[in-house]
């Protein structure tokens, strides 16, 4: 591989602007600038330097990646199982279905429901034996620019989430969850991929800890179905979920 011709499949946030992707209500990426006796952190208001202080709820406001700890007290932070070096991934595009019109199924779910079957998903794990999985859903939005909230987006059928669960520890979809928006707090794909039995809030031996989900992740129509190299890049903050880079290299 060249690793000079990286794929970006971030999407680019603006702090302080409606102009960015969102999810659940969350509010978006809040630039202030530090102040403190006589200090400006602002070169426009007079100060020497820009400092800034940022909030951000990385769930709601872009690209982020989280780890096991996002559905238990106790799991490692996102920055302890991100993979450090380059991981084998597929980045495959499917069209969804309403959960009505499948045999598949989602506890939680309605028949109009959008989601993403094993029945379109399993012909492309067949043979792979990469760690990773990009799944670009089909659809009309503005991947890079819409909010989400209240709209149901497309998840997973129980059954496409588990056929994942078998062989993939880092997977990337280009939607806000791989579960129902609103789903009673059961988190059931999140539960199957990670290994957490619903109404566990604590890792079990077999859970799986070294997984990630990366949501939001974008790949513009250019960048082809097929085999990459991926890097999840996250900076080293010990929390459940964080804004992340996602890289790829043909
Ligand atoms: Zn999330």
């Amino acid at each position: 591989v060249s690793f000079e011709n990286a794929i970006n499949l971030s999407i680019r946030v603006t702090p302080n602007s409606h102009e960015n992707v969102k999810a659940f209500g969350l509010p978006g990426v809040v630039e202030k600038s530090f102040r403190a006796q006589g200090f400006v952190g602002a070169i426009e208001e007079g100060g020497h330097l820009n400092c800034r202080i940022l909030s951000m709820a990385p769930h709601g406001m872009g690209t982020h990646t989280e780890s096991i700890r996002h559905i238990v007290e106790d799991g490692p932070g996102v920055c302890d199982v991100a993979p450090l070096t380059p991981f084998r991934v597929r980045l495959i595009t499917l069209s969804t279905v309403s959960l009505g019109a499948t045999e598949e199924t989602y506890l939680a779910g309605e028949p109009a429901d959008q989601v993403i079957t094993n029945s379109r998903l399993k012909v492309y794990l067949k043979g792979f034996d990469g760690k990773g999985l990009i799944i670009r859903t089909n659809g009309e939005l503005n991947k890079t620019c819409v909010d989400y909230t209240s709209r149901n987006p497309t998840y997973f059928t129980s059954e496409a989430m588990a056929n994942i669960a078998r062989s993939i520890d880092h997977l990337l979809v280009d939607l806000p969850s791989v579960d129902r928006e609103s789903d009673h707090g059961l988190l059931l794909n999140h539960r199957s991929f990670w290994k957490v039995e619903v109404g566990e809030t604590r890792l079990k031996s077999d859970s799986r800890v070294e997984r990630t989900i990366s949501e939001m992740v974008y790949a513009p129509a250019h960048v082809k179905d097929g085999d990459y190299w991926c890097l999840i890049a996250v900076p080293n903050i010990d929390t459940d979920a964080l804004p992340c880079r996602v890289l790829i290299w043909k």
